[in-house]
């Protein structure tokens, strides 16, 4: 099996190759951590938001969308604890010049604890063959019970420095000896705060002009508009607003691709709720967002929950739904029960109320949140890493193919003249005219058939359709399947049914 570390470089360069993501602004080399999205990384970007964007608003009478403005008043950050607390704790290296952040050294140490693990219960998985216990070897064979029981002591130091004192996340580090990852020095500075938030400037002279902020996240949008929304629609507790859109956070460990980057575009939906029922709805969410992931395919293996012992300061409960990304489990989604923590600041910073009255209830309050959050580009990893497959053919050649969920697919069918001629061609032009006001269909007539195939299974199209003379004939064509290779003959008349099947959305949410 190929190594992580190799499937990971391989997503990378496909992804560039094969014109889904290029670094942003290559001609001068690129900007770290920013990423453009090319021809085909802009439809599958767009059709993950569509299926976001329809399981949450168009499925449910009481969610509504938004799209507010990246730029806002700067009392909304002051309010939010942004200005506050926003912060990653950054660690120089004196020698190098090189900034880390403290905790990612630490976590990273704990992660070769984990491997070192690891790799003791698969040697042993290999000695013991079927006979192994897994679960009893990880509690008795004293290296590993040794590697797993330090890795939780220091996590659990390194929360506790976190939030007590920094001072004792230096020591941490200097007590494990955790040296520059690039030079090997071990001499560190003290470990500082550094906030995350872009800021920008607002008007035109340098005196008059007002400090901004780039949105680090999209929820605020949304909170500041909770009664402009609930008042002009109409809306009655429990409902929802949600909305897509960029956010821009200064991140200092930016790697990982598009796993971490600098500017990216959340999907988040804020569910209002009475005070008192914010669990009910924080268990509902939780269930239905891990049923939308796994609604997929992607296999339900790959994703975990993982509940935050300790809280931000503005929940109550949250959880993440982690992704096993080509790097291992990460967060994809987090899921927060936000409290009434949000809009109360917002009354107390601008001095107005905003409060729901409730008829039932004969009573005004405000709202309790859960809050649901998804990175769509980490969406996009997850999908386009997962889908990513070489494959050994039965003849024992390989081909690349990008097995994506049909519904995301960025182009459903490719339409291929068998030859370049006689009124092949025209025939296959005409399959398009009639398929592309439903579907994304592409036209392929270079080189021989199985080449184009083997393009179109890289693009991750789900069907190829071939046109050749029986096409004249009998107004036939050959469908072949991505994924089985299977080729079925069928009528032109049939094509758009058997398309539809495939990639229609309503099929695909329904097995939600
Ligand atoms: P992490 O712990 O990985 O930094 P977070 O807990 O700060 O993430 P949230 O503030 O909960 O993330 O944001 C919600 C979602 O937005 C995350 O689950 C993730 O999918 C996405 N996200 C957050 N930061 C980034 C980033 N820098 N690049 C891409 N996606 C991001």
């Amino acid at each position: 099996m190929a190594k992580q570390e190799d499937i990971f470089k391989n997503v990378v360069s496909h992804a560039k190759e094969y014109g889904f993501i290029f670094p942003s602004s290559e001609v001068y080399d690129g900007l770290s951590a920013v990423y453009d999205y090319a021809q085909n990384g802009v439809e599958l970007k767009k059709n993950i938001r569509e299926y976001w964007w329809k399981s949450m608003v168009q499925m449910n009478e009481n969610i509504v969308g938004l799209d507010a403005a990246i730029l806002m008043h700067p009392t909304t950050w002051k309010a939010s604890g942004h200005v506050d607390a926003f912060n990653d704790p950054l660690i120089d290296n004196k020698d190098s010049k090189k900034r880390y952040r403290a905790d990612t050294l630490v976590e990273d140490y704990c992660k070769k604890l984990e491997d070192k693990a690891k790799k003791e219960i698969d040697k042993a998985k290999a000695r013991f063959g079927d006979a192994f216990n897994e679960e009893e070897f990880v509690t008795t064979n004293a290296r590993v019970v040794e590697y797993l029981g330090k890795k939780k002591e220091i996590l659990s130091r390194l929360a506790k420095g976190m939030t007590d004192d920094l001072q004792d996340v230096k020591a941490l580090i200097e007590e494990l000896g955790i040296a520059d990852p690039e030079t090997g020095s071990k001499n560190w500075t003290d470990v500082k705060q550094f906030n995350l938030m872009f800021g920008t400037k607002l008007g035109a002279s340098a005196e008059s002009a007002m400090d901004l902020y780039l949105r680090p996240e999209t929820a605020q949008g949304i909170f500041v508009n909770f009664l402009n929304v609930q008042k002009s629609g109409r809306m009655k507790v429990p409902f929802g607003i949600a909305q897509t859109g960029k956010a821009f956070r200064n991140e200092i460990v930016a790697r990982q691709f598009i796993f971490r980057m600098r500017e990216f575009e959340q999907m988040e939906m804020q569910f209002f709720v009475r005070p008192g029922e914010e669990m009910k709805w924080y268990h509902h969410w939780k269930d239905t967002r891990l049923k939308w992931h796994l609604s997929l395919g992607l296999g339900k293996e790959n994703y975990r929950f993982h509940d935050h012992e300790k809280l931000a300061h503005y929940a109550n409960a949250a959880a993440d739904i982690e992704f096993n990304f080509p790097f291992g489990f990460k967060e994809l989604e987090g899921i927060h029960s936000r409290t009434d923590f949000d809009l109360k600041a917002h009354e107390k910073y601008s001095g107005r109320k905003l409060q729901y009255f409730d008829a039932e209830l004969n009573e005004n309050y405000v709202p309790y949140v859960v809050e649901t959050s998804v990175g769509l580009d980490r969406m996009f990893l997850a999908v386009f890493a997962t889908s990513l497959q070489e494959e050994t053919l039965e003849d024992g050649s390989t081909r690349t193919v990008l097995k994506l969920p049909a519904v995301l697919a960025p182009t459903k069918a490719a339409v291929l003249p068998l030859v370049k001629k006689d009124g092949l061609p025209e025939v296959s032009r005409k399959i398009i005219e009639d398929l592309k006001w439903d579907f994304n269909v592409a036209y392929d007539e270079k080189d021989a058939v199985g080449r184009r195939y083997r393009r179109q299974d890289a693009l991750g199209t789900p069907f190829c359709i071939t046109v050749d003379h029986q096409t004249l004939e009998d107004e036939t064509v050959t469908i072949r399947h991505r994924d089985t290779m299977k080729q079925d003959r069928v009528k032109i008349t049939e094509l758009r049914g058997i398309i539809e099947n495939e990639v229609s959305m309503k099929n695909w949410l329904m097995k939600m």
